[in-house]
């Protein structure tokens, strides 16, 4: 085993001794954030991550992050329970397997797990960070390479109320910061939102774009009430704003009102994907690494929107550096992803675990070049936030 001379191993070895996983460790972090973060079904003031570190027999450690929207209301998946997950049932299902033979080690974690998506996408985002290090490339170097090096990010608007939203908004626009604007509903009476949501667009307009997800809280009466005041008001696109499972009234939706409609909680698998386009349900996909259970997955969704004319996004749930590269990685190498993204996390902490992290700057967050998803704990950082 000469690979400790150098870290960089052949293509052809991806299966080699050096790249077989030796341990799988994780730990909870909780990260500032710069102000209280209301969502349709909580209110946060830190971040929890589960940070993934998985080591191979070539001294190759790869990084991953596992985050939720601050807490298990989004999907059921919590940070505490996937750090079950990954230490109990997936990591030794990965472990003395080769980090190179990443659909293969998502075959094995799905035979002993069933869904738990965002653990498994913490895991998966190691291993691509494993195999891009092993290459001496960045992940979306083999995804294709690039097609853009930076997106626009729309800033999530979650003070809940509108003075403040409005004075935040000015002064992201004021610093180069964000231009679109999507404000977090649902959490208020739906005439509380709308008109939160048109005074916003109003404050705003020439200026910035405003947009609002409302996390499937309404259903399609409240959303055939409230829409029109809101188109009327500038609103230009309507996120989620009715159940997951109920496409054909995210279709009624943008083909009554012609406002642009983006799928979120419609679109976790593939396969959601498929029928989502193959039913013209929604404008625009929102892709998130956790949700789709990894990279290649996001890829998959995104060609599928590709294919079928519709925009894609890159979505968050407000990962550190750590986990938006990773989302990042796909943006930079899908064509689809014309929209921009979300991808807020590295401004909206007020503080991170990485020696270097993302770089924002002119409305836009960059990919960053480094091999795999080029990022570098922070031990000390890393040790300090670390859950006791
Ligand atoms: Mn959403």
């Amino acid at each position: 085993m000469n690979q400790l001379a150098s870290p960089i191993v052949a293509v052809s070895d991806l299966g080699a001794e050096a790249l077989r996983i030796r341990a799988v460790n994780t730990a909870i972090v909780d990260l500032p954030i710069r102000r209280a973060h209301q969502f349709a079904k909580a209110k946060i003031s830190t971040q929890a991550f589960l940070i993934v570190e998985i080591e191979t027999e070539g001294g190759i450690t790869g990084l991953g992050e596992g985050a939720t929207p601050g807490g298990p209301w989004w999907s059921g998946d919590s940070i505490e329970t996937m750090k079950v997950m990954v230490d109990t049932y997936l990591a030794p299902a990965i472990i003395g397997q080769s980090a190179g033979d990443i659909t293969a080690l998502h075959n094995l974690m799905n035979k002993a797990v069933f869904a738990n998506q965002f653990a498994k996408a913490a895991i998966d985002t190691a291993l691509w960070d494993i195999v891009g290090k092993a290459l001496d490339a960045p992940v979306y170097a083999l995804f294709g390479g690039m097609v853009r090096d930076s997106t626009e990010i729309s800033w999530a608007l979650a003070t809940g109320v509108a003075a403040s939203d409005i004075a935040e908004a000015e002064d992201m626009v004021e610093r180069g910061a964000a231009r679109v604007f999507k404000l977090k509903g649902g959490a208020k009476p739906p005439r509380e939102d709308a008109e939160r949501a048109v005074a916003v667009a109003q404050a705003l307009a020439g200026r910035a774009e405003i947009r609002i997800d409302l996390n499937q809280v309404w259903d399609e009466t409240t959303a055939n009430q409230w829409i029109p005041v809101m188109i009327e008001g500038g609103v230009t696109v309507v996120e989620q704003p009715v159940q997951g499972w109920n496409f054909d009234a995210l279709r009624r939706i943008r083909e009554r009102f012609g406002i642009k409609v983006m799928a979120d909680e419609s679109v976790f698998t593939l396969q959601d994907a498929m029928r989502l386009a193959s039913s013209a349900a929604v404008d625009v996909f929102a892709f998130k690494v956790m949700k789709a259970g990894g990279l290649h997955a996001c890829r998959q969704i995104a060609g599928i929107a590709e294919a079928a004319g519709i925009a894609s996004y890159g979505g968050t749930f407000l990962e550190s550096s750590i986990g938006t590269s990773a989302g990042l990685q796909v943006a930079a190498a899908e064509r689809s992803v014309t929209f921009g993204s979300e991808f807020i996390g590295g401004i909206w902490l007020a503080d991170e675990i990485v020696t270097e992290p993302l770089v924002y700057q002119d409305f836009h967050v960059f990919v960053p070049t480094r091999p795999g998803i080029g990022m570098t704990l922070d031990r000390d950082k890393f040790n300090h936030y670390r859950r006791k």
